[in-house]
């Protein structure tokens, strides 16, 4: 049943395709002009007795009048107009009504109605300050950490969506992820035009995923992107309405991309061998479903709570050792801020993420036993070079699940008293003393949004590892 301004524009546009004035048209029923005319603006209801009359003299049905949908290009623009200007958001701002006149022309309402949408569009994505999303990524962290990472409604997906095309272990190759589109209706495109800021493009309307040519053939990210553009139709997400609400969005999506490539049943089976041998080494898993060394860590946090039984933290660490991404569920403390966000925060110098970064020789994993204030863990840490930096992968357990793991003969132990800052962030005396007031160093723009400014004497510059630098280049000749 349409609204009254709809059911207005439609008497509106059937009276002039009968080519009658107001006058003329209530000549013909008996209605006033004033009254015909507070109809046609959606000010009045008309009665069934009128509806049934109008009905009659356009020679149309009273189901037409009554019809849902505006009657042309040019009524669906007054229309959104009038809803516009009725909500709330807009009231709010004082500003007049603006009543779509015959002389206004079609560009002149566009723009309007365009303006409005963009407006609307605006307000309710509620673009995210860095604070907002901090906030968000945080609550999304401690939500997790409930769920132990495991979301068993997702995975029950991607079990029906592989077992359909007989994915049931090894690496999922580019030929089955597109027959899993396909069977959502969708076909995956490669372009080497997509826009700038996307990763991928997906077309309901024609059934489309547009994702980036392959130029590293085999490389697994792709596979990821491409899946991660079926989720969205599979979870049937539409557009977010706030940014924990995209955040969550992500989140399935990327869930269910991970699910798809490394199943459950063959993941836990292929897991649950290495826990028996006492083997479990991330590169293993890694190796055996074809996919990035991140990507079966994180996995691997989905599956290990609830189907091995072992609290876990896994923890992406960049070059700078700022934490771009972590999860715990097994009490490691984590670097926070104050509002308890943990992104663009610096991990301990004595954990595994930055112990391996400083490393010369890179080649291998590296494993080793932290003692914290929250006791002690065994963390394995894999290091590589991304587009712009280097990262630390560091998967990581309580002391007493170190025995699944290979890698837990390693000699390698460190002490973090972190988040005390005389741990690894203040210098002693002697050296603040020797260099106070001899010094300056001018700080790094960070590059993501996430980053504080470590706390130090130079904004943005830790004093430890400035003292640490000059004290090594002191003893240098010019
Ligand atoms: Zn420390």
């Amino acid at each position: 049943m349409a609204d009254t301004a709809t059911v207005g524009l439609r008497i509106r546009h059937f009276r002039g395709q009968a080519g009658l004035t107001l006058d003329q048209l209530s000549d013909r029923i008996g209605v006033a002009p004033s009254q015909l005319s507070l109809m046609e603006n959606g000010k009045r209801e008309p009665r069934l007795s009128v509806l049934t009359a109008l009905a009659d003299t356009f020679n149309v049905a009273i189901a037409d009048l009554l019809d849902d949908s505006p009657p042309t290009e040019r009524a669906a623009l007054e229309l959104d107009l009038h809803k516009a200007q009725s909500n709330s958001a807009y009231q709010e701002l004082g500003l007049p009504a603006i009543k779509p006149t015959r002389g206004m022309s079609d560009a002149t309402l566009r723009a309007i109605v365009g303006l409005h949408r963009e407006l609307d569009r605006r307000a309710r994505l509620a673009i995210a300050t860095p604070e907002e999303a901090r906030r968000a990524n945080t609550q999304m962290r401690w939500w997790l950490r409930e769920q132990n990472n495991y979301l068993p409604d997702i995975e029950a997906l991607a079990d029906a969506a592989t077992a359909a095309v007989g994915h049931t272990g090894g690496a999922l190759t580019h030929r089955t992820v597109a027959e899993m589109a396909a069977r959502v209706g969708l076909s995956i495109i490669h372009v080497d035009d997509l826009p700038h800021s996307a990763r991928s493009v997906l077309d309901l309307e024609h059934g489309r995923i547009y994702i980036p040519p392959a130029s590293i053939p085999g490389g697994h990210g792709l596979r990821s992107l491409a899946l991660q553009a079926v989720a969205h139709v599979v979870l049937g997400h539409t557009q977010p309405a706030s940014y924990s609400n995209f955040l969550r969005q992500r989140l399935e999506a990327s869930y269910y991309a991970a699910a798809c490539l490394m199943p459950r049943r063959a993941s836990v089976d292929f897991l649950q061998a290495a826990k028996d041998e006492r083997t479990i080494a991330i590169e293993d898993f890694r190796d055996a479903f074809g996919v990035t060394h991140e990507a079966a860590a994180l996995r691997f946090t989905n599956l290990a709570t609830e189907h091995l039984g072992i609290r876990l933290h896994f923890l992406r660490v960049g070059g700078d050792g700022a934490v771009v991404r972590a999860y715990e569920n097994d009490g490691l403390p984590l670097p926070l801020d104050a509002t308890g966000s943990t992104e663009g925060e610096i991990v301990c110098r004595y954990w595994s993420a930055r112990q391996a970064l400083g490393r010369t020789t890179r080649t291998t994993e590296h494993y080793q036993y932290t003692d914290t204030p929250h006791g002690t863990f065994f963390e394995s840490t894999q290091t590589g070079t991304g587009t712009s930096e280097d990262f630390a992968i560091t998967l990581g357990v309580p002391y007493r699940e170190s025995k699944w793991f290979r890698g837990r003969e390693s000699q390698y132990r460190a002490v973090s008293r972190c988040p005390d800052l005389n741990c690894c962030r203040r210098p002693d005396d002697g050296l603040s003393q020797r260099w106070s007031g001899q010094a300056w160093a001018s700080a790094r723009v960070h590059a993501h949004i996430f980053s504080p400014l470590p706390h130090g004497t130079y904004p943005g510059v830790d004093d430890r590892e400035l003292y640490d630098f000059l004290e090594a280049h002191a003893s240098d000749d010019g």
